[in-house]
């Protein structure tokens, strides 16, 4: 009999840990063959971008290439964007990959599937709103997070080697939407400014030449956390310096700066846009499959779509019921991640002839990162409930997350040494990336 064709589009978060499990347990043995498709080449954590963008990480360093991954964990990758779905010959329609020039480097091709999971993740949402696509700075990917910590560190250059104009040499920052992106990236890039001194760019004075302003439409900030992480959020950000302004729904951007619902204008050399996220827009109503205002695709709780039950879906693609909730699972990597391992179990059921889980989201509590000026969250767990941490500890239990997906995908001992080697390479590399 053929092995079970399974194919995963979308290698972030989500789709590459289930990939790597899935290629361990039942790629190695032949008993389904495994298939990742991504746009890309290669991987990086996406809820690292904020910290790549202001330079605190460099991405080139952490990049997981897929080719190899596939080769270690049994499954096959191929390079492409997909575009269309055809269901009745199960079939994923990948667009031809081109090469800076505009070359075809890989042709249109498909690739058939028994089971389909779609794992695309999403990207920024402008709501419609005038300026932001042609204006706005989005976060969703390495290469819009690169371009953007080279812009700022071109900028601080330019201050350090074409002085005295003290009045030219302000930076203004407007970040939209107060969610997790936006506070950490305030915090990052307060961090690189006084990160910069320290190596020596002796002619930039932070207090002057750096503007942090944050707009969000709520009335407080992190709305989607409980309160008192909210307001702990807000001190430290006023500690900072950061202007922090709720209750602001941004109406229009424009090349020089922010335009808000009650007539103010904040002028900015650029404007982050954090306000929000939706699916890509290729999965609107794909293929006559069921969709949501946000592109998402409806799914039922054992995370397959409404109407058919050969297309499954995880993260933030997909809107997943939850019991007694109003609103589906959030668009996390936590969540990602736990959907990645049920589905691994699902597989097994569905090989095996028997019914599929349901998925239940444990929340294990939201950490925010302030860079390295502090850490605050809170934790839920059974036994203590939701427990508020702060520093150190904090900061350990935030990273974890990014060193369980490590450990998804490469094994505990192979993480253990990759955390061992950033602990001495920390030694030896600069805090920031300076080029
Ligand atoms: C700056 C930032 C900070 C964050 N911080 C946190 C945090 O601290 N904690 C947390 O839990 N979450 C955080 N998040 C949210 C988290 O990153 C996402 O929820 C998570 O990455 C979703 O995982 P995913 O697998 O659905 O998609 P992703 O990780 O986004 O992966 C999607 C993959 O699909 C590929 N792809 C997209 N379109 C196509 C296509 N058409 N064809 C082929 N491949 C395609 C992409 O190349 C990518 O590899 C953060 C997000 C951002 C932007």
């Amino acid at each position: 009999m053929e092995p079970h064709r399974i194919v995963i589009v979308g290698g972030g978060a989500g789709g590459l840990e289930l990939a790597t499990r899935l290629g361990n347990k039942f790629g190695k043995r032949g008993r389904a063959h495994v298939t990742l498709v991504d746009a890309r080449l290669t991987h990086l954590w996406k809820p690292l971008l904020h910290e790549v963008a202001a330079g605190t990480f460099d991405s080139h360093e952490n990049d997981v290439d897929y080719i190899a991954l596939a080769h270690q964990h049994h499954f096959d990758y191929r390079l492409g964007r997909m575009g269309g779905l055809d269901r009745t010959r199960r079939e994923v329609s990948l667009a031809p990959t081109l090469d800076e020039q505009g070359r075809e480097i890989v042709p249109r091709r498909v690739v058939p599937y028994d089971m389909l999971v779609l794992a695309v993740g999403s990207i920024s949402n402008d709501f419609g709103i005038p300026g932001v696509a042609e204006h706005g700075v989005f976060l969703d990917n390495r290469a819009q997070a690169d371009t953007f910590q080279r812009a700022v560190m071109r900028h601080y250059l330019h201050v350090q080697t074409h002085l005295p104009q003290p009045s030219a040499s302000g930076l203004q920052v407007v970040i939209v939407g107060a969610g997790a992106t936006g506070v950490e990236l305030a915090a990052e890039m307060h961090n690189m400014a006084r990160q910069l001194v320290v190596y020596g760019f002796n002619r930039i004075v932070p207090e002057r030449d750096l503007k942090l302003v944050i707009l969000e439409a709520a009335e407080r900030i992190l709305p989607a956390l409980p309160d008192r992480l909210s307001q702990a959020a807000q001190d430290r950000l006023h500690d900072l310096g950061v202007e922090v302004h709720t209750g602001r729904r941004v109406t229009q951007v424009t090349a020089e700066g922010v335009h808000t619902h009650d007539g103010r204008f904040f002028p900015a050399a650029f404007v982050v846009w954090a306000a929000g996220i939706k699916a890509p827009e290729f999965l609107r109503d794909i293929a006559g499959l069921e969709t949501n205002r946000l592109n998402q695709l409806v799914l039922r709780p054992t995370l397959q779509s409404t109407r058919d039950d050969d297309v499954f879906a995880l993260g933030d693609c997909g809107a997943c019921p939850q019991p007694g909730k109003d609103r589906p699972v959030p668009p996390t990597a936590q969540a990602a991640h736990q959907q990645a391992a049920m589905l691994a179990r699902s597989v097994a059921c569905r090989l095996g002839g028997r019914p599929l889980p349901a998925f239940t989201y444990h929340d294990r509590g939201s950490l925010i990162s302030l860079s390295h000026y502090t850490t605050i969250g809170s934790l839920m767990g059974n036994l203590l409930g939701d427990v508020m941490i702060e520093g150190r500890f904090a900061r350990l239990t935030y990273r974890m997350l990014y060193r369980l997906h490590q450990r998804a995908l490469y094994g505990t001992l192979p993480m253990l040494l990759l955390m061992f080697s950033d602990f001495l390479q920390r030694r030896t590399r600069p805090r920031m990336k300076l080029h």
